[in-house]
């Protein structure tokens, strides 16, 4: 039957949103994305496509398809397969429906609307006989928790001119967007009874000066930072805990900060840099005693507004009448990584990123065919 599906990426979108992908590191007991990822390389297979299912780790595969003449400046497309969790959501995730012409369901714009465009596009450059170059589609597992399924790709050797990841951007051209990183704070001070002023240090009141210094920082350091497309980068305070009882000096406090970097930034620096601010409260205070540690740091992505990819993608968007407006995403994503592997990679996909991970997720099935027939282009102009 998957031989015969319709060149038609909302029936595709519905398709694969009707198969529950919950990334089981997200959620405990979720069945991840093996299913969709089947279904999809038969789908692909049909289509004529020569696809192998590669296992990153067991029951993790990506999706590997390549279509059109082999090894002729490759272009990959990137999408990923695994959703979040379903809690609270008002509509039943797995049931794909239409309503007033927007499909519900999780999934909808985060990201099987982007996989299906992005699958139609190349199939049906191909039925047409417009291909120079090879397509490779990659639909991969992982993206929402370590990104394994891209990694794996990269680690593999993959070899591309250029890469187009499908994330929600509401059909603008995304060549850049921020990374992140996630850096502890560990406070120690000195337990001792409430009363002993003279002995205990309160771990938790030196994060409240960590945590003051950390504002200062962001307006007179982070704001004086800007990117053309991102703006300034930031950081936040993202958890605090601390403490054991009313009449005791805390003895730990642990402060969990999320930095947003700018490209020209990296983890290690924005840790450095908060290193710092450490050094320099301990030098006034000598009882202040912090320990910072990198717990996880993603690299920013960025693609110049005039590298080819990035002019492809805005001449067939306005070849197909949309505006081909350039913009910074907000949120991460793969095409980070293939950049840092040294893969030209930009954002377009249909969805908007305010509606992923949301109780009510949805997109335009107009948005949809749009993207495919601009993707359809880029492809068959790619190699020209
Ligand atoms: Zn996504």
């Amino acid at each position: 039957m998957s031989s015969n599906f319709p060149l038609d990426p909302v029936a595709l979108t519905e398709a694969l949103v009707a198969i529950d992908s919950r990334n089981p590191s997200l959620v405990a007991g979720a069945p991840g994305e093996a299913n969709c990822a089947r279904f999809l390389a038969s789908v692909l297979s049909g289509w004529g496509f020569a696809v192998s299912l590669d296992d990153v780790r067991p029951n993790r595969p990506n999706v590997v398809a390549r279509i059109g003449p082999p090894g002729q400046s490759p272009l990959v497309l990137n999408g990923h397969l695994d959703v979040v969790g379903t809690d609270n959501m008002v509509h039943d995730p797995f049931r794909p429906f239409v309503r007033d012409g927007n499909l519900y369901g999780r999934g909808a714009t985060d990201m099987k609307s982007g996989i299906a465009a992005m699958c139609v596009a190349a199939a049906r450059a191909a039925a047409r006989g417009a291909l120079a170059s090879e397509i490779i589609v990659t639909a991969v597992c992982d993206e929402e928790f370590e990104s394994i399924g891209t990694r794996a790709l990269l680690d593999g050797g993959l070899r591309a001119t250029a890469a187009i990841v499908t994330e929600p951007t509401r059909l603008t051209i995304c060549p850049a967007h921020k990374g992140f990183a996630w850096i502890e704070a560990t406070l120690h001070g000195k337990a001792a009874h409430g009363s002993r002023y003279d002995v205990g240090v309160d771990a938790i009141r030196h994060a409240g000066l960590l945590l003051a210094s950390l504002d200062e920082f962001e307006h007179h350091v982070l704001m004086s930072r800007s990117h053309s497309l991102l703006g300034r980068p930031s950081l936040h305070a993202a958890m605090i805990s601390g403490g054991t009882a009313w009449s005791t000096f805390a003895e730990l406090c642990t402060l969990r900060i999320e930095r947003r970097t700018i490209p020209g930034e990296t983890g290690e620096e924005a840790l450095n840099e908060l290193q710092f601010l450490c050094s320099a409260l301990a030098s006034s205070r000598e009882s202040f005693d912090a320990r910072l540690s990198l717990v996880c740091a993603q690299p920013p992505s960025d693609l110049s507004a005039d590298a080819p990819l990035t002019r492809a993608v805005v001449a067939a968007a306005q070849h197909r009448t949309l505006p081909g407006t350039v913009a910074g995403l907000p949120c991460w994503t793969d095409a980070a990584l293939f950049n840092e592997a040294g893969i030209p990679a930009l954002c377009f996909g249909p969805g908007d990123i305010g509606r992923a991970h949301s109780a009510e997720e949805w997109v335009e099935c107009a948005d949809i065919d749009r993207a495919t027939d601009v993707l359809e282009d880029v492809c068959a102009a790619w190699g020209k």
